[in-house]
């Protein structure tokens, strides 16, 4: 069978994570959180006292981290990813609320995008792989054989925010959750750099009624019958 790469992009909260394993665990495919490599420049340049509005400043974080090949993927446990940062495990801390802001800060630089724009296409080169991002069917992989965009309404994807905080025991206001993600749809949307929006020729799926269930069934679905196809192309 023809391995596909797998782009899953959307707003925060549409669910993207739980979808793109899930995706992955049935298509016997890798995971790339690029989200997670946003928020590791994040905490990368807060852990050196650069300010996340420094845009020379944090493209230099970025770039070293590419350049050093430093950032490393582990197994998915509790449902995230393991990420390390020359061998140091911040995972946990990566997924704050602060670096969820300093994330979606730091991407609207542009030397940032650059900077890791590579190491995304390097991850996913192969194939047999799902990427969730904001721009993966737009900008990184604009050829990917299966393109996803996954949204809800934005109180849907608040109030699952809101829990996922809750199941943390974060302690955290549901109003704040609810700013924070209108602020970054604001940020993601409207920033001149790869901004979020659907590719044109993705795939719907807006998840406000469907369970997490119906949503991985019906990608799984789309992405064998794309498999299928690619494999009887022409090469
Ligand atoms: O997906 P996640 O919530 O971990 O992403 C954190 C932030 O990183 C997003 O709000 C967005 O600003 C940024 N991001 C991006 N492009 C990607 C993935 C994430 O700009 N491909």
């Amino acid at each position: 069978m023809t391995e596909l790469v797998v782009a899953i992009d959307g707003p925060a909260g549409a669910g993207k994570s739980t979808v793109t394993r899930r995706v992955a665990e049935a298509l016997g495919y890798t995971v790339v959180d690029t989200g997670a490599l946003y928020r590791t420049v994040a905490h990368q340049a807060e852990q050196r006292g650069v300010s996340w509005d420094d845009a020379a400043a944090v493209t230099q974080v970025a770039r070293e981290l590419a350049a050093e090949d430093a950032i490393r993927f582990g197994p998915t446990q509790s449902g995230m990813t393991k990420v390390f940062v020359r061998g140091e495990d911040v995972s946990t801390a990566i997924r704050s609320s602060e670096m969820s802001q300093g994330a979606s800060k730091v991407s609207a630089i542009a030397g940032v995008r650059d900077a890791l724009l590579t190491m995304q296409r390097t991850l996913g080169a192969r194939g047999g792989v799902v990427l969730e991002g904001r721009d993966i069917g737009t900008v990184v992989f604009p050829d990917a054989g299966a393109k996803f965009f996954l949204t809800a309404s934005v109180e849907v994807r608040a109030e699952r925010r809101y829990q996922e905080h809750v199941a943390r025991g974060d302690s955290i206001d549901r109003a704040l959750v609810r700013q924070e993600v209108a602020e970054r749809d604001a940020r993601d949307t409207q920033r001149p750099v790869a901004p979020l929006r659907q590719a044109s020729d993705a795939i719907l799926v807006d998840s406000s009624s469907m369970s997490i269930d119906e949503v991985v069934a019906f990608i799984v679905d789309k992405v064998h019958g794309l498999e299928a196809a690619a494999a009887k192309a022409p090469k």
